[in-house]
């Protein structure tokens, strides 16, 4: 079996040179235990986040340890009691050609009701994540006004969907024209500002304040830098901000931090915003409720999706490369040989 490996931890934004492509033998099931090949696998941005040794909600994958992820796949030994040969599962089986993983640990999926790599992204982590964050912490109201950046991405796209439906007017960011256009078009976003058009976060700002003539009610937060600095002295008095991530400050400070703790919290004080952290994995009893709710959406056409499409193992450190700085459009997956 194949597999990718942190061959080094980054220094800033990670390059080709910090993985690497192994070859080792396939593992042999244990009792209780599956056997699987993948066949897509997912890329996402808190892997960064398990490059770097920094403390976290969760441990840095080792140097020379593989990479970690979901995926999807075809179970090719079984000894467990509820999966045969021919089912297909999602697990976390990393960057990798095949799994070993307790049966336990594994979903099975219908591959008849959508396309197994949505279980990925728009039926997956992602899309739960949009869900939970917006319901929970965003607590949408009719009439109000939503911004989300990375719009087009399985978060964003998931949380703009549901709240346009949900009667609230919803206004995107995304980085370029194409990618605004797949908000307006294909999302049904009201509006998508391309982030990178604008040089300084006032300027982003100026142009938000028109989108938004009534303020911003409630900003999920997807990426901090320039965009939070835009957005958060538009926000409204009892505003709610889901801090879902900050991709912009995942390969360490940069220039667009300047929003210094003095401005932050006097905004967070006079506007009585509601900000709430939230990391999807501690929440997954709502998971079936997720699915019960969003899979007949997309089954329907009333949620959308749109994935990328990366093929071979070998090529997924260029995919993830790509992906942070916002070279992917949709869900960014890699489709295994
Ligand atoms: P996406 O597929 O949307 O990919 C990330 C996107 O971030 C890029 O395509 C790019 O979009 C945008 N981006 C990158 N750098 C910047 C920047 N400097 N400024 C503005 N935008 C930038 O990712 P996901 O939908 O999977 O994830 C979205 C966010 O949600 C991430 O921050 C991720 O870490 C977080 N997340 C958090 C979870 C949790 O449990 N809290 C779970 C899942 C995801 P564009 O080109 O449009 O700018």
């Amino acid at each position: 079996m194949q597999r990718i490996v942190l061959n080094s931890r980054p220094e800033g934004a990670p390059t080709a040179e910090n993985f690497r492509l192994e070859t080792t033998d396939l593992p042999t099931p244990g009792p209780g235990e599956v056997l699987v090949k993948a066949q897509y696998m997912s890329l996402d941005p808190y892997m960064r986040g398990r490059m770097s040794d920094v403390a976290s909600y969760a441990d840095p994958v080792p140097v020379g340890g593989a990479m970690e992820g979901g995926a999807v796949g075809e179970v090719v030994t079984s000894n467990h009691p509820d999966l045969a040969p021919g089912d297909t599962v999602l697990g976390m089986f990393g960057w990798a050609s095949h799994g070993c993983l307790p049966g336990a640990q594994l979903q099975k999926l219908d591959p008849a009701l959508q396309p197994i790599s949505a279980a990925l992204g728009v039926l997956g982590m992602p899309g739960f994540t949009g869900w939970h964050g917006l319901n929970e912490i965003g607590r949408p109201k009719a009439g109000e006004t939503l911004v989300v950046a990375a719009a087009t991405g399985p978060v964003g796209s998931m949380v703009g969907q549901l709240a346009r439906a949900r009667g609230l007017k919803v206004v995107g960011i995304a980085g370029g024209a194409d990618k605004c256009k797949l908000a307006t078009d294909t999302f049904g976003f009201d509006a998508c500002l391309d982030h990178r058009s604008y040089a300084t976060a006032k300027d982003l700002r100026a142009a938000l304040a028109e989108a938004c003539p009534d303020g911003i009610d409630i900003y999920f937060e997807n990426v901090g830098g320039k965009v939070l600095e835009a957005v958060l002295p538009l926000m409204n008095r009892f505003g709610r901000i889901p801090l879902c991530g900050m991709i912009a400050w995942y390969d360490g400070e940069t220039s667009d931090t300047r929003l210094t703790a003095p401005g932050l919290w006097r905004t967070v004080l006079v506007k009585h915003l509601t900000i709430s952290g939230f990391i999807i994995a501690n929440h997954y009893d709502r998971y079936p409720a997720f699915l019960k709710e969003v899979s007949p959406l997309v089954a329907g056409g009333q949620v959308r999706f749109v994935e990328d499409v990366a093929t071979g193992l070998e090529n997924a450190p260029e995919a993830f490369i790509k992906m942070l700085k916002g070279g992917n459009t949709g869900k960014q997956v890699v489709k295994l040989d």
